[in-house]
């Protein structure tokens, strides 16, 4: 693998390869774009199978951060960190504290947090070496578990995109299929139920699946492999990546797809383009599932939840404006998101020509 080929395809702006033989910490941190501000990105621990997928992993991941930041309306830029190896072995309290380290030498550049493999117990622990980390507990000043406001920014999005494809956001009468009950998806039938949504959902855990009908029993379940034909007139995917593919699409009997799951269309611009073209109204992942990011993103301005509940609340707008730019420029929605962000970051980008005499203050909004 060439690295600096591979680390300028998509113009990352630096990679750091973070080494410990003490704890055999092998860490990649990529910091994908500054230009609005501090890249933010959780760490993931994952056992890959090779250096080189660690590294496009990394890479991948950090890129998606700077196009989440910027749709989200949020100063922040994009990125990401991973640790390879087994988490079920390898976490102790020494490995993340050499982590933290790591993170500190970078001098705030990156600004890391929970991710796939990783708990808000080990942000803990990297917090005893560095102050660039978020996703702490709420005893700390933290955000705590992100999980209900990623929750509530989904029931957001469903609410715009009903506005759009139907004219109204109500939920009464609707049907809405909820893949995967866990932590998000519980916590958006806490919005969709109340709001008079009947829910049709699946889940392979029968310790979920038991906790909603404790509390919901009028939520009818279904095979996991039967939710695709159920008709509906909403999707949520909230459990796992690549579920809209070239097997589930033409299944698929809904209106919208809204759900918090990363990367749910197996192929981005293929899936996209697939459903535009079946009249299905795609809500983009990483702009629907931004409510997660958001909240922790407000610990870096001394956190407030109601300030946080306030701007995951307009991810509402930030949907309608990406639906009105597809719209007006014939694309399908998930271009247009990345346009918005693109935009975001070319536009604030030029500002910073313009010399402002003192420094900024501190406390600049997130
Ligand atoms: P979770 O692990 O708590 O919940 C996922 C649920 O999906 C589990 O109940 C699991 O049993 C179920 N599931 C797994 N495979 C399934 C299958 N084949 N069919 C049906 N159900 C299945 O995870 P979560 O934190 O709720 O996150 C859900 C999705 O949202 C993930 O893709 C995650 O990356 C994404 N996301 C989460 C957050 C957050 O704040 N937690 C933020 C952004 C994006």
């Amino acid at each position: 693998m060439k690295i600096f080929e591979e680390i300028s395809r998509k113009d990352h702006e630096q990679v750091a390869f973070c080494s410990d033989k003490e704890t055999g910490l092998k860490a990649i941190i990529a910091i994908h774009n500054t230009t609005l501000g501090p890249a933010l990105g959780g760490c993931r621990i994952w056992p890959y199978e090779s250096e080189e997928a660690a590294l496009r992993d990394v890479l991948r991941l950090s890129r998606g951060m700077t196009y989440k930041s910027a749709a989200a309306g949020l100063n922040l830029g994009g990125g990401k960190a991973v640790i390879i190896g087994d988490a079920k072995t390898i976490k102790c309290e020494k490995l993340f504290r050499v982590f933290g380290r790591f993170v500190q030498t970078l001098g705030g550049r990156y600004i890391t947090a929970e991710d796939v493999g990783t708990s808000v117990q080990d942000m803990e622990w990297v917090r005893m070496e560095t102050n660039f980390v978020t996703g702490i507990s709420r005893t700390f000043g933290g955000s705590g578990d992100p999980s209900p406001l990623t929750a509530f920014g989904v029931f957001q999005g469903i609410r715009a995109a009903l506005t759009w494809h139907l004219g109204n956001d109500s939920l009464v009468g609707k049907t809405v299929l909820v893949q995967g009950v866990g932590q998000v998806g519980f916590s958006l039938l806490q919005h969709l139920i109340p709001a008079g949504a009947k829910i049709i959902a699946t889940d392979v855990d029968e310790r979920n699946i038991n906790r909603v009908l404790a509390e919901y029993p009028s939520v009818q379940f279904v095979a996991p492999h039967s939710i695709y034909d159920v008709p509906c007139d909403i999707f949520a995917p909230c459990a796992l990546g690549g579920v809209v593919n070239d097997d589930t699409i033409p299944r698929l009997q809904c209106k919208i797809i809204a759900g918090s799951a990363n990367n749910v269309l197996a192929e981005e611009d293929k899936h996209s383009a697939d459903l535009a073209a079946r009249g299905i109204l795609y809500v983009p992942d990483f702009v629907i599932s931004a409510g997660g990011l958001i909240n922790v993103a407000n610990e870096l301005v001394g956190y407030e939840r109601k300030q946080a509940l306030r701007q995951v609340t307009g991810i509402y707008d930030i949907v309608m404006d990406i639906f009105n730019i597809a719209k007006e420029e014939d694309i399908t929605t998930l271009d247009a998101a990345k346009a918005l962000a693109e935009r975001r970051i070319y536009n604030l980008g030029r500002i910073k020509h313009t010399y402002v005499g003192t420094p900024m203050l501190k406390r600049a909004r997130v």
